[in-house]
């Protein structure tokens, strides 16, 4: 089986979140399954920087939303891309998505309009050598591609959509509509428009085949209001296609046996080993020694993220003998709330405000539980990797943190099953419940040491997911999906 993805992110070439892991882990899992993806990926220069001189080009667009472009192949990092060099749209310093200062960049409309053309072109046949059985786009930024394949190609090829994040819609001016080069008719609630404008994403929903998401309770939860943000009507609508599946991780990446970040390597029967990446998290954030649990962040710092409620909590949670370690970056507000924060309690909180990769896998080797209070999270991949490296994850009950965490409630606790502590989502006495359950449970050695071997034992790699897009991909491929 032959699929083509097409997504704006992909790890660890270009990456600001989880999709990027998604996109990453996604294909070397399929492949064990027979299914071989290719990756239609935007040239920023990052993805460029790999390219040999001497590519040839696969296709030439004389004029691609305004300059030209080519297609080019790409193996690196054990995956099969092909890079969308246009450097009018992506050869530019910056993030994928916004300026060096923050700002979204003016174009965006074009830049992933041209990345979904791409796709359905090539989805549709368009390169020599390459019959794609199936198209599979990942959030707003691909996901005008099937509204490309059904309204401008003859193709039957199926697709799918895949939502990591419904809040990132992909909302345009309807002044922009001609630009996408769509029949006229595709201006109506049955086509791209949404509610006045131009939708990517809603786009994407409309037309692809399969719908999926990241979690079987996020694909409950956008059916709401709360959480549909203004797609659960469709999405509702065309709940008969959607289809929940939870990530996994890359279990290489992701070792806590051979992590090259780690100063100590461990595994569930040599958790003892992990005092010494402990030491190193002490010493990289400024803690004082304690007897208490050091508590970690790793995270975007939104509100999404909850970063605003564990601000309210942080008294608490020093008060009560536990250290934090936060590693973050986003609002400008909250990254000066948790550097004031750690300012106030010296030795107490450390912040490092920042994206640091290597830091991240330091922090869940060694910190001792890893507070996650999102207010949605699709899936998430924090708690996962926490689960992984004994990094016991507090979550609130939401999306794809409840899917993966198993409360120490007494019964989970004594059937030896709980992975962890979840607490109700957007309440700040409800996570200062958590935090305080998981302290003292801390100060029971024998008690937690089983909670992070149970996690640890979890399987959280991709095998099980890989194997339900894989059987997802047969039905629609078979026209039984
Ligand atoms: P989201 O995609 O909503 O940001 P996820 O939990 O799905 O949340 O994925 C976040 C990914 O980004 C994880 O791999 C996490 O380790 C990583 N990450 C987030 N913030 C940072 C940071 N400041 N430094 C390093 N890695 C980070």
């Amino acid at each position: 089986m032959k699929v083509l993805a097409a997504a704006s992110e992909i790890y660890p070439l270009v990456k600001t979140g989880g999709l990027a892991d998604v996109v990453g882990a996604l294909p070397p899992a399929l492949a064990a399954l027979g299914v071989e993806t290719r990756t239609l990926v935007p040239g920023y220069p990052a993805v460029t920087a790999r390219l040999s001189r001497r590519a040839k080009p696969l296709a030439v667009y004389g004029d691609l939303f305004g300059g030209k472009a080519s297609l080019k192949a790409l193996k690196a990092e054990g995956l099969d891309l092909i890079v969308l060099e246009a450097p009018h749209l992506y050869d530019r310093h910056g993030g994928p998505y916004v300026d060096p200062t923050g700002i979204d960049w003016p174009d965006n409309f074009s830049r992933f309009a041209a990345l979904a053309r791409v796709a359905a072109d090539i989805a549709a046949g368009s390169l020599k050598g390459f019959a794609p059985d199936l198209l599979h786009v990942h959030d707003w930024q691909a996901a005008m591609a099937p509204a490309y394949l059904r309204l401008t190609t003859a193709s039957r090829v199926p697709s799918v959509v895949t939502i990591h994040n419904i809040a990132f819609q992909g909302r345009f001016p309807a002044a922009l509509f001609p630009g996408l080069g769509l029949p006229d008719t595709a201006m109506t609630v049955d086509g791209v428009e949404y509610y006045g404008g131009v939708g990517f994403l809603k786009a994407g929903l409309q037309f692809a085949d399969a719908i999926t998401t990241v979690s079987p309770t996020y694909a409950e939860e956008i059916r709401t209001p709360r959480f549909g943000m203004g797609l659960e009507g469709l999405i509702g609508a065309r709940a008969d296609r959607l289809h929940g599946i939870v990530n996994g991780i890359d279990a290489a990446e992701w070792d806590p046996g051979a992590d090259r970040h780690l100063a100590a390597a461990f595994g569930p029967r040599t958790l003892a080993a992990r005092a010494r990446n402990r030491k190193a998290v002490e010493t990289r954030f400024g803690l004082d020694a304690g007897t208490g649990p050091i508590f970690c962040v790793i995270s975007r710092l939104t509100w999404q993220k909850g970063m605003d409620i564990l601000a309210d909590v942080l008294g608490e949670l020093v008060a009560t003998g536990g250290r934090l370690a936060l590693l973050g970056s986003g609002d400008a507000a909250l990254e000066a709330t948790f550097t004031a924060a750690a300012a106030a309690h010296p030795g107490r909180v450390g912040t490092v405000i920042g994206y640091d990769e290597g830091l991240s896998h330091l922090l869940q080797g060694g910190a001792d539980a890893i507070l996650i209070p999102s207010r949605f999270e699709p899936c998430g991949l924090t708690q996962l990797y926490g689960l992984r490296y004994g990094c016991v994850p507090v979550v609130s009950r939401t999306g794809g943190l409840a899917d993966t965490v198993i409360d120490a409630n007494e019964a989970a606790v004594t059937a030896g099953v709980a992975t962890g502590f979840v607490h109700e989502a957007d309440s700040a006495d409800a996570l200062r419940g958590a935090i305080a359950r998981a302290t003292r449970l801390f100060g029971d050695r024998a008690a937690w040491s089983a909670i992070q071997r149970q996690g640890m034992r979890a399987d959280v790699s991709w095998n099980r997911s890989a194997r339900r897009y894989a059987r997802l991909y047969q039905m629609l491929i078979e026209g039984t999906g």
